[in-house]
């Protein structure tokens, strides 16, 4: 069973509840309300529920589940606790940089980015190094655990963004292995513009009552 999530939340990024420092570099940011798909999830994102989001592109989906993620780290535990999948390197690589100008204000906050196409020596060593949170692509986290230089012992949250596109791109059993590799009781997060019947088993299978959030508008 799942909710849908309805539309009398705030809109208002300061009744969130976020860390100051948080909410002030948002507004430095040019953010001053929440888009839908932010308002309509936060609220329960951040309070733990599991989420299944669907919104066109430019919706703001990246600070949808990045605000949460930010939100729900716990900085002094130097550990992998949130994981995010893309299916691109181009759009890890937008995600990473979306967080980090989110976590500016946020003191030593670590995201690595893990993409194929990149040489596996440095993203090794920065492994080694540790990190809060991973952002990359299906299968070249897998080919990380596979090697025993990620582990995914201490995950929280788990975020599939572009789930239809990554199913698209064959990625399904890549993505299986990776959660079969993370705790069962972790947070999940799944965006997907599309929510067919490719998508759907996924989201069944690896969600837990979450609610759901569709938006059509941009803002
Ligand atoms: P999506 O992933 O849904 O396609 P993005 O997360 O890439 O969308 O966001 C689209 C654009 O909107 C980005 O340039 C982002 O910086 C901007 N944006 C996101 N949230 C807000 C907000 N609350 N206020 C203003 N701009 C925002
Ligand atoms: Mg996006």
């Amino acid at each position: 069973m799942s909710d849908t999530a309805d539309s009398a939340h705030s809109t208002h990024f300061a009744d969130l509840g976020l860390p100051s420092d948080l909410t002030e570099n948002l507004a430095s940011l040019g953010y001053h309300q929440m888009t839908p798909i932010q308002a309509q999830s936060l609220p329960h994102t951040l309070a733990g529920r599991d989420l299944l989001g669907q919104g066109k592109t430019g919706s703001g989906k990246t600070a949808a589940f990045g605000l949460a993620v930010l939100g729900r780290l716990k900085v002094e535990r130097f550990r992998v606790q949130s994981l995010i999948l893309c299916p691109t390197r181009e759009l890890a690589d937008q995600v990473a940089e979306e967080l980090r100008r989110l976590a500016r204000q946020m003191h030593n906050v670590k995201i690595l980015t893990l993409c194929g196409g990149a040489p596996l020596g440095p993203q090794i060593h920065s492994l080694s190094h540790g990190a809060h949170i991973i952002v990359g692509t299906p299968g070249r986290v897998e080919q990380h655990l596979g090697k025993g230089t990620l582990s995914l012992k201490d995950l929280t949250m788990l975020v599939l963004d572009e789930a239809d596109r990554m199913l698209d791109m064959g990625f399904q059993e890549s993505l299986d292995a990776i959660i079969e590799a993370t705790p069962p009781q972790r947070q999940t997060l799944l965006f997907s513009a599309t929510f067919d019947d490719a998508v759907r088993p996924l989201a069944e299978s690896r969600l837990r009552q979450p609610v759901t959030v569709s938006v059509e508008s941009v803002h």
